[in-house]
């Protein structure tokens, strides 16, 4: 018998990552246009990128949520009826959104399905009500909120209910902040948060030796999800949001991989293994990441959920390249995306199951040269390994200094 288990939405930043995060398991993908969206940094998705990443995604029984949760201007809304149309036409399966004024444009045209984003702030039963009377059909709740909460608003609601379950936080009230706004000249409830909250301050506490305290108030650590499974499907949360679409191609593979491996394993047997978990977790760790906390999933976030160093880069893998064609028993072809040499020792990820380690026994260009380092942006081929298949990531452990 196969057990019930929510739906798993990875971030798709480009038309690649929603390749990578699909082939990993995600059961739908959450992606921005040119406009109207809240991540001026992404590679946000042409017309074009956007009917094939839809085409992709739905070959592959996995569904497609476009953001419109910018706060629009009035100037801003004249040119979103157009984009409705094309959104329709290439039948995404909802938009999310969060500014009033665009919940009645999407009405007035479309039908469109509606998902409140987590920016408009829903952490009550009254306001998600309220919301549902607008016409959402779905609720992602603010992160504050936690899971006991979700299930009495899904109970007296019967709405949809999605909720972060990995991946930074805001800590703001969901992105309700202009501290970015201030500091910059960026605005965050306009796509462009600058991470102000990640920065060192000082505050002048009047300490007897008069000296100001210098550290990172306002910076959360990351949110990490995969203990509380079991809390998620008990109270029947509908979907699973992966934050990131900003991350690299290895965060969206490996954190789509790690919860998609864990709810296939609970589908099939109705529990988790703790040594499985073990293991999920380390795979977590793999990834560029703050410290983990659970943030407010069992209890509302206090201290502890703070980060207090310095943002640093400590990638315990880099990616090496992405396997583009796997002839059996004899080679990878492998788009390099930072360089390996003959003799190391690589990990390649497979869609389901465990990774696989690589020894780089030849390294040759396309044309059979033997070569002694791999060059970014070049292809080369490398010893096949079984069950390797196209657009698997290939990495390596990173050697910091
Ligand atoms: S600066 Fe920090 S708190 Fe403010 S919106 Fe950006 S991530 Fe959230």
């Amino acid at each position: 018998m196969a057990h019930w288990t929510p739906e798993l939405l990875s971030p798709a930043g480009s038309l690649e990552k929603l390749k990578v995060s699909v082939l990993y398991g995600a059961d739908a993908v959450y992606l921005g246009g040119q406009k109207f969206g809240l991540r001026q940094a992404s590679d946000n998705f042409t017309y074009e990128e956007l009917s094939e990443g839809v085409e992709f995604a739905h070959s592959r029984g996995s569904k497609v949520y476009v953001v419109l949760n910018s706060f629009l201007h009035d100037k801003d809304l004249e040119e979103l009826p157009e984009f409705l149309g094309l959104l329709e036409e290439l039948k995404v399966d909802a938009v999310i959104v969060s500014d009033l004024g665009v919940i009645s444009t999407i009405q007035k045209h479309s039908h469109l399905v509606i998902h409140l984003s987590t920016q408009a702030s829903c952490l009550n039963i009254e306001s998600a009500k309220l919301w549902q009377k607008m016409g959402a059909q779905r609720i992602v709740l603010g992160r504050e909120v936690t899971i006991k909460e979700a299930a009495k608003i899904k109970m007296a609601t019967g709405l949809e209910i999605e909720m972060f379950v990995h991946g930074s936080m805001c800590m703001s009230y969901s992105g309700n902040c202009v501290i970015s706004n201030y500091t910059q000249g960026r605005d965050s409830n306009r796509g462009g948060c600058a991470h102000s909250c990640r920065f060192e301050y000082s505050i002048d506490f009047k300490l007897e030796s008069n000296e100001s305290k210098k550290a990172y108030f306002m910076s959360s650590k990351d949110l990490e999800g995969i203990r509380m499974l079991p809390e998620f499907i008990e109270a029947r949360i509908d979907s699973l949001k992966v934050e990131g679409r900003n991350k690299s191609h290895h965060y969206a593979g490996t954190i789509s991989k790690v919860y998609s491996d864990a709810l296939s394993f609970y589908k099939a047997n109705g529990n988790f293994l703790s040594s499985d978990m073990l293991s999920w977790e380390e795979e977590l760790r793999k990834v560029s990441h703050r410290d983990y906390t659970t943030g407010s999933l069992d209890q509302y976030a206090g201290a502890d959920s703070i980060y207090n160093d310095r943002e640093q880069d400590d990638n315990e893998f880099v990616v090496s390249g992405i396997v583009l064609e796997a002839t059996v028993g004899q080679h990878l072809l492998v788009d390099v995306k930072s360089a390996f040499h003959p003799g190391d020792i690589l990990e390649v990820m497979p869609f389901r199951g465990a990774t696989q380690k690589l020894d780089v026994a030849f390294l040759q260009s396309l044309s059979g040269v033997a070569l002694l380092k791999s060059k970014p942006g070049s292809i080369v081929k490398i010893p096949y390994i079984a069950g390797a298949e196209k657009f698997n990531i290939i990495r390596k452990r990173a050697q910091h200094a």
